[in-house]
């Protein structure tokens, strides 16, 4: 084995402090024991808060993000009801997939990658079909770092008085960046253990809202495992309808205690400074990003389009085989076009630092002509100033001390 540590940039799984690691190794236990709803209560508590959903429930399943747009869907609509899509990258296109195989009928519309949700064509959609049952927003693009505005697409529903469902996929947004679910009238919210929440794969969480439950009640497809049913059956006293994932919910419960700590907009606050450190570091490589402009600016992964006569599979062979470096490769329709730095989860300035110096390495090796070190101390310039302004900040007194 080489020696230090291997360097994982990409959006998902994330990294996982040694903290979390550490809570879940342990013995196995009882899930049906008379103190197992100790552990699992406050999880359902703490999940609503970094969902901020006050009012809904959060349910957690043994699966990947991908189970919970399954039990989003199957729980709350019917097969043949019309829903409205958009697809812009990889994951809204799997959602759309996903949609289509389960026989709802996609009204979708398809937006140039590097942009996200089309808050205005979805309005004249709202405008002209009032059979729209549900609307499905995809929060971040993880395969072209694209942010969509949520608050907004909610107001374009508000706007036509639509009595659909709002469903978000935020499975590389949520616990990194602003999410809110009752703010933004989500009813179905949807992410993953292994991102924002730094775990292992393993768990999907699903805010629901009351409407959505509601719903539940009434309507929906065939379902079993996922059914609302079951989980309301047994959440309530602390349990689960069959064997969860212990340890996962042990690391899960670390987690929440470190996210809580740092305080949930000190969070929000650190991705967006480490995003716009790495933003800056690839201008100053003279690279772009894919995400279209500023307003689609991802704080939770960048894709970076490399230039024409560059690989962006061999930026990503080279950064694996030479740097012990994983980025995100480019998917589908931007293979090869674009590498992805992922930049959520358990990192700091220097780690963010050492992605810029290796995509350097890999991207020279590859061909490009980048300056060595230019996109490093242009993101070590900006982490200078922008944590010289929150000190200064932090010091000033608090409108609460100054009364
Ligand atoms: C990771 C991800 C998913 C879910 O993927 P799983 O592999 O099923 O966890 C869905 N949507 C987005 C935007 C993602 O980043």
């Amino acid at each position: 084995m080489p020696n230090g540590m291997s360097h994982l940039f990409i959006p998902g799984p994330t990294n996982v402090p040694d903290a979390v690691r550490r809570a879940m190794n342990t013995p196995m236990q009882d899930h049906r024991a008379p103190d197992f709803p100790e552990l699992t209560l406050p999880l359902f508590e703490d999940l609503k808060k970094i969902l901020a959903n006050e009012t809904g429930r959060v349910f957690l399943y043994p699966s990947s993000g991908t189970g919970a747009w399954e039990a989003a869907i199957t729980n709350t609509l019917d097969r043949g009801d019309r829903v409205l899509m958009s697809r812009f990258g990889q994951f809204s296109d799997l959602w759309v997939d996903m949609a289509t195989r389960l026989g709802l009928d996609v009204v979708c519309v398809d937006v140039e990658w590097g942009k996200g949700v089309p808050v205005a064509q979805y309005e004249q959609h709202l405008a002209d079909d009032p059979s729209i049952k549900a609307v499905f927003a995809t929060h971040n693009e993880t395969a072209t770092g694209v942010a969509s505005d949520i608050a907004a697409v909610r107001r374009a529903m508000d706007a036509q008085d639509s009595d659909a469902l709002l469903f978000v996929d935020g499975v590389s947004s949520i616990a990194s960046v602003d999410f809110r679910q009752e703010g933004w009238g989500v009813d179905l919210a949807v992410t993953g253990s292994q991102k924002g929440l730094m775990l292992p794969a393993g768990l999907s969480i699903l805010g629901v809202s009351e409407k959505a439950l509601e719903a539940s009640t009434r309507t929906g497809m065939e379902r079993c495992y996922f059914d609302f049913a079951d989980m309301l059956k047994t959440n309530d006293a602390g349990y689960f309808p069959y064997t969860p994932p212990v340890p996962l919910l042990h690391g899960l419960r670390v987690a929440l205690d470190l996210l809580f700590a740092e305080g949930l907009p000190e969070v929000f606050a650190r991705h967006h400074r480490l995003a716009e450190g790495v933003r800056r570091g690839i201008a100053a490589l003279g690279l772009e990003l894919c995400a279209a402009g500023p307003e689609w600016y991802s704080d939770t992964v960048s894709a970076v389009w490399v230039p024409e006569d560059v690989d962006g599979a061999e930026v990503c062979r080279i950064g694996f085989d030479r740097y012990r470096t994983s980025f995100g490769a480019g998917l589908s329709r931007v293979a090869g076009k674009v590498f992805r730095i992922g930049h959520l989860g358990d990192l700091n300035e220097v780690t963010c630092l050492a992605a810029l110096a290796s995509a350097e390495l890999s991207l020279a090796d590859a061909g490009a002509k980048v300056e060595l070190g230019a996109g490093v101390a242009a993101a070590q310039t900006y982490y200078r100033e922008a944590l010289a302004e929150r000190e200064s900040r932090s010091r000033l007194p608090r409108a609460d001390e100054s009364k």
